[in-house]
Parts: C-alpha cells; sequence; structure tokens
C-alpha cells in the first residue's frame, strides 16, 4: 500500500549504479528509509527529493516492508542553505540531530516543525547559531531532556554571577551549589530567553555559546558525537 506524508530529507546515500537510500522523517510514521531508484541519472524526475534538506509531500510504496519513494511534490528545497559552508553545515547538524532523536514508527510531528523551522531560518541568511541553539534546545525537551534555565534547582535562589550547568539534570545552578561544568552569562541569557518562546534572541557570543554547550548535553544524554554540528560550532561566528 501507498503512504503519503510531508517529509523532511535527514540523510541520502548512494548505492547501486544510480541509487539512493533516503532517510526522511515524517510527522506520522517517524523516520522512514526508502529508495529511491534512478535518481542519480541526469534529468532524474525526482532528483530533487534525495537532495538534503529536501521537504516535499513523499509517496512511498511499500513492499515486503520495504519503502521505495514514486513520487515527491516540493515544499521547499532551502536551496540558499548551500551559499555558505557554515550555513551548510548548521542545517546538516540540524537533521543530523533530528536523525539521531527520531525512530522508525514514532510519531515526530512536533520534531519535524521545528527542524523545518531551523532550516527556514538558516535558508533567510539572517541567522546561524541561533536558529541551531533554539533547535536544539526544542529538540532535547521533545526527547525528553529539557534544559532549565530558572532559579537554582539545589538551593532555590535566583542566579547571579558565575553560573554551573549539570549535564545530568539539564539544569544551571548558582555559584555556591556549583554542580557541573561552568557556564557564561551570555549562555544562561541566551537560554532563558529560548526556553520562554523568545525568537528575538540575538546571534552572537551567547548564541553561540549556548549551541556549543547544548551540542556538549546531547551528546552526552544520547552517547552520540553529532560531527556535523562539531563542524558547523567551528564555523559559525
Ligand atoms: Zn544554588
Amino acid at each position: 500500500m501507498d503512504l503519503k506524508a510531508d517529509g523532511l530529507v535527514l540523510r541520502a546515500t548512494d548505492y547501486g549504479e544510480n541509487d539512493k537510500m533516503v532517510t526522511v522523517l515524517t510527522a506520522e510514521h517517524g523516520k522512514i528509509g526508502a529508495s529511491m531508484r534512478g535518481v542519480r541519472k541526469a534529468g532524474a524526475k525526482l532528483r530533487f527529493a534525495c537532495q538534503p534538506f529536501c521537504f516535499a509531500e513523499y509517496v512511498f510504496a511499500e513492499k515486503n516492508g520495504r519503502y521505495t519513494v514514486v513520487q515527491a511534490s516540493l515544499h521547499d528545497g532551502f536551496y540558499d542553505i548551500r551559499n555558505s559552508i557554515e550555513t551548510f553545515y548548521a542545517a546538516a547538524g540540524v537533521t543530523e540531530v533530528a536523525d539521531v532523536l527520531s525512530r522508525e514508527e514514532m510519531p515526530a510531528g512536533a520534531l519535524l516543525v521545528c527542524a523545518v523551522e531551523a532550516l527556514e531560518r538558516l535558508d533567510g541568511g539572517k541567522e546561524g547559531a541561533a536558529a541551531v541553539a533554539r533547535f536544539l534546545l526544542q529538540a532535547a525537551t521533545l526527547a525528553g531532556y529539557p534544559v532549565t534555565a530558572g532559579d537554582c534547582p539545589v538551593c532555590g535562589r535566583p542566579i547571579a554571577g558565575r553560573r554551573y550547568f549539570d549535564m545530568a539534570s539539564g539544569a544551571f545552578n548558582c555559584s555556591e551549589c556549583a554542580v557541573g561544568v561552568p557556564a557564561s552569562p551570555s549562555t544562561y541569557a541566551f537560554l532563558r530567553k529560548a526556553a520562554a518562546g523568545d525568537v528575538s534572541a540575538e546571534e552572537g557570543d551567547g548564541a553561540l555559546r549556548a549551541l556549543r554547550l547544548l551540542k556538549t548535553y546531547l551528546s552526552y544524554q544520547t552517547d552520540t558525537p553529532f560531527p556535523a554540528l562539531e563542524q558547523a560550532i567551528s564555523l559559525l561566528k
């Protein structure tokens, strides 16, 4: 039976003479691995649909538990993401994290929406680190590892001065309790705004530091290295 779903390409690898295997994130069915036959031939009709970051409505044909993409209609290819190497890696970091945090047959509607929003911002060219950091914050919450940037959870007092981030609990705490790794005030300020849903948080030092912290946190929680994200962090300014 055919399956129709909006999906975002998280990963694509070559196989055979002219084929690709794609991993597509969908809302209802989570991650779907599917083959795309002949798409590496020049002029192939579905060539666009196996590109990284392609967001499209896919039709998957299923046979013996294996999926093949038989049709696709484009929503957005986010082609401007390729205009700079740092934006490309930032977007690759988003899809890499979405890949690790999603499963087959596990609904992922909210994760898909957050990932597409992050790619839209990166494609718009105005945001880099801030868009990825906000996505990581949302993705961590959806995966069950929320970050808390409120009062110190150990002693209950508001946090001023130096602060610490506890990788195990995902919470900031004060300089007297000092559980975890030191974190800068700009990191805390960015995450506090972003956690409250404030998308006006600016690019810059706070966003990049928050991105670095969130990457370390997600690596700790999932035991995954996230190489594309690492590359993005070293390229983003
Ligand atoms: Zn404290």
